[in-house]
C-alpha cells in the first residue's frame, strides 16, 4: 500500500489519508487503530473530547514512531493560554507519546474570545519541539483572517466538514490563497444518504468499486487530507485501496455537481 503524502506549509509531510475515530470508544479503539495500522494506514485522528486518545495510544507500538502521523485536538473547555499548555500534556500523557505531529483547535468557539490566546500556546509548542505541526478545525474565513492577523503565524491544516453535499468553496480558495491544507472530517458524510447518491451509485459502477471509495477518491483527487472512520475491518481496509485507480476530469465535474449546503454537524459560528 504506497500511501500518498502531503506537503504542509513549514515543511512537515503528512499523508492525504488518515483513520479517524471519533465515536470509537476508548475499549475498541486499541482494536480498530490496530486493524487501521494493519491495512497500511500510518495517520490516526483522534481528539480529547472522544474519551479515546489512551485506547489509540495502545496500539502504536506496533508501528515504528517516525513512521506515524498522529493528531489530536484541544477541547473547547481548556481553551486559553495555560489550560491548552495542561491540556496538551495530558493529550500527550494518555497517548503515550513525547511528541506530537498535528495539534488542532477543535472549533474556534468565538464566543469564549479565546481562540488567540489558545493559538499563541500551540505556537509555543510548536517552538519547543513538543508537536510537528500545528492547526485549527471548523474555523471560518474570519477566525482564519483574524489568527494570521493577530499572530502572524498561518495555521498548516484547518479541518473542516467536507464531502461531496457540502463542498465549502469558500474556504477551500482561503486556504489556498494562504498555504492551509484542507482537511476533510466526515468524508463520506457519515455513511448516510451520501453513500446512496445515483450519481455516485453510477461511476462507482463504471469502475467497479464502492460508493465510499469514490468518494475518498474525489477527495483525494481534488486536493483534501481525507480520515474517514469505520470499525469494521472489511471497510477498513476498503478505505484505503484508494491508489490504484482515477476519475476522470468528466467524473470530477459530476461529483462537484452534488454540492447543496449539507452540513450534518454544527455551525462553526455558533457552536460552543
Ligand atoms: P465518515 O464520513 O468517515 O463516516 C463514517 C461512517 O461511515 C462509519 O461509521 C460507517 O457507518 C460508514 N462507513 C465507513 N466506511 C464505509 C464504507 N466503506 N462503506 C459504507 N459505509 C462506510 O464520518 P466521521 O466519523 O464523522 O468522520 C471521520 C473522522 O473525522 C472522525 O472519525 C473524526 O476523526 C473526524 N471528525 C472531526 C470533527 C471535527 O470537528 N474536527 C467532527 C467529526 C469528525
Amino acid at each position: 500500500m504506497v500511501l500518498n503524502t502531503l506537503k504542509l506549509n513549514n515543511g512537515v509531510t503528512m499523508p492525504q489519508l488518515g483513520f479517524g475515530v471519533w465515536q470509537v470508544p476508548d475499549a475498541e479503539a486499541t482494536t480498530a487503530v490496530a486493524e487501521a495500522l494493519k491495512a497500511g494506514y500510518r495517520s490516526i485522528d483522534t481528539a480529547a473530547i472522544y474519551g479515546n486518545e489512551r485506547g489509540t495510544g495502545e496500539a502504536l507500538s506496533a508501528v515504528d514512531r517516525d513512521e506515524l502521523f498522529i493528531t489530536t485536538k484541544l477541547w473547547n473547555a481548556d481553551q486559553g493560554y495555560d489550560s491548552t499548555l495542561r491540556a496538551f500534556d495530558e493529550s500527550l500523557r494518555k497517548l503515550g507519546l513525547d511528541t506530537l505531529d498535528l495539534y488542532l483547535i477543535h472549533w474556534p468557539t468565538p464566543a469564549r474570545e479565546l481562540y488567540v490566546d489558545t493559538w499563541k500556546a500551540f505556537v509555543e509548542l510548536q517552538k519547543e519541539g513538543r508537536v510537528r505541526a500545528i492547526g485549527v478545525s471548523n474555523f471560518q474565513p474570519a477566525h482564519l483572517r483574524r489568527l494570521i492577523d493577530e499572530t502572524g503565524v498561518v495555521p498548516a491544516v484547518n479541518q473542516i466538514e467536507l464531502h461531496p453535499y457540502l463542498q465549502q468553496g469558500e474556504l477551500r480558495a482561503f486556504h489556498a490563497q494562504h498555504g492551509i491544507q484542507t482537511e476533510a472530517w466526515s468524508p463520506l458524510g457519515q455513511g448516510g444518504e451520501l453513500l446512496g447518491d445515483p450519481v455516485i451509485a453510477e461511476i462507482a459502477q463504471r469502475h467497479n468499486r464502492s460508493a465510499a471509495q469514490i468518494v475518498l477518491r474525489w477527495h483525494l483527487q481534488i486536493g483534501n487530507v481525507v480520515i474517514p472512520k469505520s470499525v469494521t475491518p472489511s471497510r477498513i481496509r476498503e478505505n484505503i485501496a484508494v491508489f490504484d485507480f482515477e476519475l476522470s476530469d468528466e467524473e470530477i465535474a459530476a461529483l462537484s455537481t452534488l454540492d447543496r449546503s449539507g452540513r450534518i454537524g454544527p455551525n462553526p459560528d455558533t457552536f460552543n
